[in-house]
């Protein structure tokens, strides 16, 4: 750990999340407690103080605060989505789309003690090819609602936050403040598929799917350094458009996985994907 940092603010209100000179927000530190601090930050505004509640569900939709730790996220919405698709069939329930809850968090190469800090929030900040909350959310059609340092907000689709790897769409000192997943959303099916070399490693490709009026929508992350996603009528379709992505996008390298294995996996698990949410061959 290196804490090379003179302050930490505990935020209580929204009028503390006003950044001064060298200050960065805080999550659950899973990833600024472990890494340097990133150049120029001196001091630190820790989000956890708001007291915002971890999640809430109604018949808009499911919203789910910045700093809802993995943990929380598991046994709550995760739980509300029933068994998950590895495990058994969907559940047919209001919350089925949620049944890949589980699995998206348990993509991430976390131990229990990590997942009851690191926050759905700070995943989505840290903006990691490995990061599954994207994967997860992008499937689900969530929009991110961000509040801007001039006391506004605004929402943009948490498939668009993401726009590299480590690259987030957020310009400085705005706070990612929830996810919404819309209410007709949550009642549909979903899928989801990962791959990693090893099988505790990093997540080197994942694919996540929903069903919708539109067709089958189809999710990549992991392989890729920002999300990419489809409705995809059948699988030529998808085809034409996975080698769109090899050739005009770019699969994503790292010590996790290279090119070719990534390719070749995210082709595999994205037919899989595809051909359990019923697409047309
Ligand atoms: C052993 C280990 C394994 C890991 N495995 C993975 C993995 O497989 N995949 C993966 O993606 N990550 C992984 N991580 C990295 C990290 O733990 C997770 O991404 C975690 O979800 C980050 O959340 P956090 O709340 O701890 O973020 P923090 O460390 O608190 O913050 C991370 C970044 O997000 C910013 N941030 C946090 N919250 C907000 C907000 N609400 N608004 C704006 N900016 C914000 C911070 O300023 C910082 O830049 C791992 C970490 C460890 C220690």
């Amino acid at each position: 750990m290196d804490l090379d940092i003179d302050t930490v603010r505990i935020a209580r209100t929204r009028a503390d999340c006003v950044l001064r000179p060298g200050e960065a927000f805080l999550g659950g530190g899973t990833s600024l407690y472990s890494e340097p601090v990133p150049a120029g930050v001196t001091g630190l505004v820790d989000l956890t103080g708001l007291g915002w509640e971890p999640w809430s569900v109604d018949g808009s939709g499911l919203r789910v605060s910045a700093t809802c730790t993995l943990a929380e996220l598991e046994v709550g919405p995760g739980s509300l989505g029933g068994a998950g698709t590895l495990r058994g069939p969907a559940s047919a329930g209001p919350y089925r789309a949620l049944g890949i809850v589980r699995e998206c968090v348990g993509a991430l190469s976390l131990s229990a003690k990590v997942a009851r800090v690191a926050t759905v929030g700070g995943n989505l900040a840290l903006a990691l090819p490995a990061g599954s909350m994207i994967g997860l959310f992008a499937a689900l059609d969530a929009r991110a609602v961000v509040w801007t340092p001039d006391g506004g907000s605004r929402e943009v689709a948490v498939a668009d936050l993401v726009t590299g790897a480590g690259v987030v769409a957020l310009a400085p000192g705005e706070v990612l403040r929830e996810v919404r997943v819309p209410g007709p959303v949550l009642g549909q099916r979903t899928v989801f598929r990962r791959a990693s070399l090893t099988p505790t490693g990093r997540t080197a490709a994942m694919v996540t799917g929903r069903e919708s009026k539109r067709g089958p929508r189809i999710v990549v992350t992991g392989s890729v350094s920002a999300p990419h996603a489809l409705y995809a009528h059948d699988h030529d379709m998808l085809d034409r458009w996975l080698d769109w992505v090899g050739s005009d996008v770019g699969w994503y390298e790292d010590t996790h996985g290279s090119v070719a294995w990534r390719a070749a996996m995210t082709r595999r698990l994205a037919h899989e994907a595809l051909e359990e949410l019923g697409g047309a061959a």
